[in-house]
């Protein structure tokens, strides 16, 4: 068997920079990679860089919206 039937993909989709990382955490039903999860930590609310944070974390939404 060749190597084609290993993982087609190293990892998952961040929701942040929208880049495939091996490592990460998974918030909700979305994942945060490592860097985005340390950029997003020390990243002070006032920064403009937070405002695109909250952007796409507003991917994240609760089921019950919709109902
Ligand atoms: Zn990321």
């Amino acid at each position: 068997m060749s190597s084609l039937f290993a993982h087609s993909q190293p990892g998952e989709s961040c929701v942040i920079c929208e880049e495939f990382k091996e490592k990460g955490i998974h918030l909700y039903t979305v994942f945060i990679c490592t860097e985005c999860e340390k950029e997003l930590i020390h990243t002070e609310t006032n920064h403009p860089k937070y405002k695109y944070f909250l952007k796409q974390l507003k991917k994240i939404t609760t089921p019950e919206i919709f109902s």
